[in-house]
């Protein structure tokens, strides 16, 4: 059996983002909307006991104060149920909360070989002991079975496959710690029980949906897709910034090619869109854009939704 906990579903600054006067902004800062999200971060668990997270966003802190299955242990001084972090890129959004797992307490990060040399060019990531906290290479296309602190196997499998999209933008006209060829900086992830056969699948950040990922994605119970923008331009239209969603690396929900569309067909059981910005009109819950999501099959999810498969 599958746990999976949605930690946070927002893109980069979160919602409401501290400096941001939209009207998602504005509407979550009034509470009680149901409209604040925390960054992106999934935890998932086949024991109940131990767990891993699909990265660790700023938010981190706050995220585990809010899900008691993280918390550390009744009776132990110094625990944690995190064996692992498996971190699909090296945005802001996905490591920053790394620096919130400081305290000696053990676990092991599972990135690309890129997305590990930014960890490695940046000493502040020192602080993480790797006498404690290991950093091990995850290949594209090699699933491997994360170990539990015990050492013994996990019994589950995640296979780290390549999905179109752009390095860290804070590397963007520099040399990149992990070398300029190759991809590996923007990964999807399918995590698989191996006692039940369950699986599902985490593609937070995606530039273009390819036929290989269509296969891939096909008849999955669950996929949790780039949620980023509803329309390509929206941040240049709403005057919030002069990028594009693809120009960040991130397909629109709406339109000709959106994920919407492209995800159609697929008989997959369970669609949830992650890693969504303050921009997109579709977190309002009385839009027209979020009725069009949910006609189309597709979920926001709060905070702290659960789900088991
Ligand atoms: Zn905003």
């Amino acid at each position: 059996m599958l746990r999976i906990v949605v930690l946070g579903a927002a893109a980069g600054g979160g919602v409401p983002q501290w400096n941001c006067g939209c009207e998602v902004c504005r509407t979550a800062r009034s509470a009680p909307s149901g409209l604040a999200r925390t960054q992106a971060s999934i935890a998932f668990s086949n024991d109940g006991h131990h767990w891993y997270l699909v990265n660790a966003s700023p938010d981190l802190r706050q995220q585990l104060i809010a899900t008691p299955q993280l918390h550390p242990k009744a009776g132990q001084l110094r625990h944690t149920p995190i064996a692992g972090v498996i971190l699909t890129n090296a945005e802001i959004d996905a490591v920053v909360g790394l620096l919130s797992m400081r305290e000696g307490s053990p676990f092991t990060i599972y990135g690309h070989p890129k997305v590990l040399a930014i960890l490695k060019a940046n000493s502040i990531f020192d602080v993480l002991n790797e006498k404690n906290v290991k950093r091990q290479d995850i290949e594209i296309d090699t699933a491997f079975e994360p170990p539990l602190p015990n050492g013994s196997p996990s019994g589950i499998e995640v296979l780290p496959f390549t999905v179109p999209g752009k390095g860290a933008w804070y590397l963007e006209g520099k040399a990149h710690p992990g070398g300029s060829s190759g991809t590996g900086d923007t990964l999807g992830l399918r995590i698989r029980d191996k006692t039940s056969g369950k699986y599902f699948f985490v593609v937070a950040a995606c530039a273009e949906v390819t036929d290989d990922l269509k296969a891939r994605l096909a008849g999955a119970a669950l996929v949790f897709f780039d949620g980023t923008v509803w329309r390509d331009d929206e941040l240049i239209a709403s005057g919030l910034a002069s990028k594009t969603g693809q120009a960040m690396g991130h397909i629109a929900m709406s339109g000709k090619g959106g994920a919407i569309e492209q995800l159609a067909g697929l008989d997959i059981d369970r669609k949830i869109f992650l890693h969504i910005n303050n921009s997109n009109p579709a977190l309002l819950s009385a839009s027209a854009e979020r009725s069009q999501l949910e006609r189309a099959g597709w979920q926001i999810p709060a905070d702290g939704t659960e789900i088991v498969l």
